[in-house]
């Protein structure tokens, strides 16, 4: 693709990271959205002396990481009005924890800018200006953000032009998933809203398509000239993909409302047998205790410090006798709350988890995941897959299950005549608990679900449980077939809904992330970090990372890492801490480029400036 197109007389596209489009007026123009250092180039090449003023579609870091080198050149800058706190407030956001540990009704902030930057004027849909020959009209189009617009651009003798953003990018397709990740009026929390903006997206891909634009131009990607098609095959590919999803999801037990609509779908897989649980079984809240002949018993996660109360409480009535092991499937808070004060009260008692969780709940900081809580707990034994031991007359087999998160475990009891599955978080009656993308769900042969469906092919319980599910079920061959041709099925709908190598891009949020997310330090330090990269493409890439201060300049070295396909890779990362950051919460974001392809400042460290 050639750096710039040109549209009409006076205006210009030009492929950076992501698309701005330039509207010309003599030595003046306005920008819409704008990145990458290749930028300053093309307005050379067009004879453009001052940019007086930019238009950001959204607030993501790959639109708007320019702002500050723009405002510092006296362009004004016009953001939508429902994301402008994200602009000229920013700073509020990172300072607020809630919007990075314990998320749950909010996903963690992702994508701001680092900084303040000052706002001319805030747009919403409805209005519109002129620059030069060119009249812009502003298009409400939420869905990839809540306040995310779009640009109506009218030239004499062209157009219109749409300038959409990350509404889609491409036919059939939207840059991502987890963006949509969005609380539904059913469905409260971001956390169990997967595709919960899609309704907002459908309606907003419709009222692009009525602008009957002679061309779309998205962020990412190439102009988009056959605009109702590629609007049409994007609401029909993200139907297909959402009907897929619902088909075996877990919330079709907790929330059957959620998915009034697709009620007597073909696709929808029938609830699985229940059955009641044997009385040496417990299960409070989230918490299933496991007691032996003996009396002894195995606590399995403890939901918070009523339930720790409770327990203790069971305990003096002779419910069962002395908690001797915890076991933990997962790091969400609601399963882990309750052993921070269990562990100060019974020091000695092992704490037992799969070596991927104890990753997470050992350094709970170090992670850009959902519900998770920042005390650290203490590890006994990092289970392996297939770990077998003695615990009583049981034996208990660990195992890595990534499902309703990947770093998650299943524990198999076998004894007093049973073979009982603890499946932490992962499986419902109704199917899977991947309604989080923050959560990691991977898809393909042997990843994610799959692995753990065919583990429950290979281990056969008598029973399987949930830690949210108050009876035990079992899933038949025919059903844990039919999930997994679903997931199957899932791999190709979602590969032709986004543009990645693989769809696992566009889902796993943290296919690129930085170790540690947040640590602290001091103005000017200069820090390490590891960037940790998973290749969920089969075949191989090279990704680079260079820090970006507040003001896109490089604060850094460049890291360079080649990952064989579905391979992992880690390299060291040094930055700097701007000195003049203020106490509390500073981002510092990293610009990445995948195969030479400049993707825009997509992840970040947070350093913590103690006052
Ligand atoms: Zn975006
Ligand atoms: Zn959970």
């Amino acid at each position: 693709m050639p750096a710039l197109t040109r549209l009409a007389e006076n205006l210009y596209v030009h492929h950076g990271a992501v698309n701005t489009g330039i509207v010309k007026d003599g030595p003046r123009a306005l920008l819409l959205d704008g990145g990458g250092a290749e930028l300053e180039s093309a307005l050379r090449e067009l004879g453009v002396e001052r940019v007086e003023a930019a238009a950001f579609t959204h607030h993501h870091r790959e639109q708007t990481l320019s702002a500050y080198a723009l405002a510092a050149r006296g362009a004004r800058l016009y953001v939508p009005k429902a994301e402008r706190g994200l602009f000229e407030a920013v700073e509020d956001f990172w300072r607020e924890d809630r919007y990075f540990w314990r998320t749950y009704k909010d996903m963690p902030l992702t994508r701001a800018l680092p900084r303040n930057v000052p706002v001319a004027r805030a747009l919403a849909a409805g209005e519109s200006f002129e620059f030069g020959p060119a009249r812009i009209a502003v298009l409400a189009t939420p869905g990839h953000t809540r306040g995310h617009l779009s640009y109506r651009v009218e030239v004499p003798g062209a157009g219109p032009f749409v300038f959409c953003g990350d509404t889609l990018c491409g036919i059939g397709q939207v840059p991502d998933l987890f963006s949509l990740q969005y609380k539904e009026p059913v469905v409260k929390s971001d956390y169990h809203g997967f595709m919960g903006a899609r309704g907002e997206l459908v309606a907003s891909l419709r009222r692009l398509k009525e602008q009957r634009a002679a061309a779309l131009i998205p962020s990412r990607g190439g102009v988009l000239r056959e605009a109702a098609a590629a609007l049409d095959a994007t609401v029909a590919n993200l139907e297909a993909a959402y009907l897929n999803y619902q088909s075996i999801s877990a919330l079709r037990w907790y929330y059957p409302e959620a998915f009034a609509a697709y009620a007597g779908c073909p696709q929808n897989m029938p609830l699985s047998a229940q059955f009641p649980y044997p009385d040496w079984l417990k299960h409070y809240n989230t918490c299933w205790v496991l007691v032996s002949e003996s009396g002894a018993a195995l606590v399995m996660d403890i939901t918070n410090k009523n339930v720790h109360e409770q327990l203790e409480s069971e305990h003096a009535k002779g419910v069962f006798g002395a908690m001797e092991v915890v076991w933990l499937t997962h790091y969400h808070a609601d399963h882990t709350d309750g052993i921070v004060p269990f562990q100060a009260r019974h020091p000695c008692v092992p704490l037992w988890t799969d070596a991927r969780v104890a990753d997470v709940v050992e350094r709970p900081r170090a992670w850009k995941l959902p519900c998770v809580d920042l005390h650290p707990l203490k590890v006994s034994r990092r289970t392996e897959h297939g770990e077998s031991w003695t615990w009583r007359e049981f034996k208990l087999t660990a195992y890595h299950l990534p499902g309703q998160t990947w770093n998650h475990g299943g524990l198999l009891a076998e004894g007093r005549g049973k073979r009982l599955f603890f499946g932490g978080d992962s499986f419902t009656p109704s199917g899977l608990d991947d309604y989080c993308a923050q959560n990691r769900n991977l898809l393909g042969r042997g990843r994610g679900y799959d692995a753990c469906l065919a583990l429950l092919e290979e281990l056969k319980p008598d029973l399987v449980f949930n830690c949210h599910v108050d009876v035990g079920f079992t899933f038949n061959a025919r059903e844990l077939a039919y999930m997994r041709a679903q997931l199957a099925r899932r791999e190709t709908l979602f590969a032709a809904l986004t543009p990645w190598p693989h769809p696992d891009f566009a889902t796993d949020e943290n296919w690129i992330r930085v170790d540690p997310w947040e640590q602290d330090a001091r103005a000017g330090q200069a820090l390490r970090a590891k960037a940790v990269v998973w290749n969920h493409a089969t075949r191989a890439i090279r990704v680079e990372l260079r820090p970006a201060g507040p003001d896109g300049r490089a604060y850094g070295e460049t890291a360079a890492l080649d990952i064989p396909a579905r391979g992992a890779g880690e390299a060291e990362l040094k930055f700097l801490v701007p000195a003049d950051a203020r106490p509390g919460r500073n981002a510092v974001p990293f610009e990445v480029a995948l195969d030479g392809k400049p993707l825009g400042a997509i992840v970040e460290a947070l350093a913590v400036v103690r006052a």
